[in-house]
């Protein structure tokens, strides 16, 4: 009998995973990139937060009666709009949608009921929405898109100016949370942000911003991103909760 109370699912043997994922309320994948994050922060941030943040989900699943498995983290992501900054590695989005399929097929040959993937870099979300489709059309199995800073924009909006969005004060704030070491205080400036044309365009992140960053990482704070994963964690565990109620 297995008796843990979250479940990382490259930590379970084949006979903990058989049992494990058939009784699963949810699987999740963590969606995440590799890719510049300005001068201030590392390669990894969406990886680090899509590690950390899931497994604060995980760990507060028990509170609402929700039983969770984790999937590795998918390091790579869509990031060509980043690849004019040296670092960047970026799947094509045909390619990301193949794999992420594969992995959804695999999970459903295993007895998984519903599959979560949890994302955690924009660039991803067009290709995901049509991986989704695709598993749900082709295995019958309920598959959802869950986009970590939707469940935070308002509280990050409440607590700093408008503009934020890439190696910001919101982002710092969390890799300054889970892994302090990793941010390069002094490199730590505020981008000047380039004008936008009035017509929506595809655009290299080197056309928006000289650092590579949107937003004002000078504000970043460890406290604030104390609270905000509280807060959004607790809201996302109530979302998966309700999404079981009502399908
Ligand atoms: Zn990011």
């Amino acid at each position: 009998m297995v008796i843990y109370v979250f479940w990382k699912l490259d930590e379970l043997t084949w006979e903990e995973a058989g049992e494990v994922l058939r009784k699963a309320d949810f699987v999740i994948l963590p969606a995440a990139s590799l890719e510049q994050h300005g001068k201030h922060l590392p390669l990894s941030v969406d990886s680090i937060r899509a590690d950390y943040l899931v497994d604060e989900v995980l760990k507060m699943s028990d509170k609402y009666g929700l039983k969770l498995v984790k999937l590795p983290v998918l390091t790579y992501g869509c990031s060509e709009h980043h690849m004019n900054f040296p670092g960047t590695i970026t799947i094509k989005p045909e390619n990301y949608i193949s794999l992420v399929y594969d992995i959804g097929v695999s999970l459903h040959r295993h007895g998984v009921k519903r599959f979560v993937i949890m994302n955690f870099h924009g660039g991803n979300l067009a290709p995901l929405n049509i991986a989704i489709q695709r598993i749900r059309k082709d295995t019958g199995m309920k598959t959802y898109l869950l986009h970590w800073t939707s469940f935070a924009r308002d509280i990050i909006n409440a607590w700093t100016e408008p503009g934020w969005g890439h190696a910001c004060e919101h982002e710092t704030s969390i890799v300054l949370l889970y892994r302090p070491e990793l941010v390069r205080r002094e490199k730590i400036v505020k981008p000047i942000i380039k004008p936008r044309p009035p017509i929506s365009s595809f655009r290299y992140f080197d056309e928006i911003t000289d650092t590579g960053g949107i937003g004002d990482p000078t504000r970043s704070s460890a406290e604030f991103a104390k609270k905000l994963v509280e807060q959004v964690t607790d809201r996302i565990l109530k979302a998966l909760k309700e999404t079981l109620e009502v399908d």
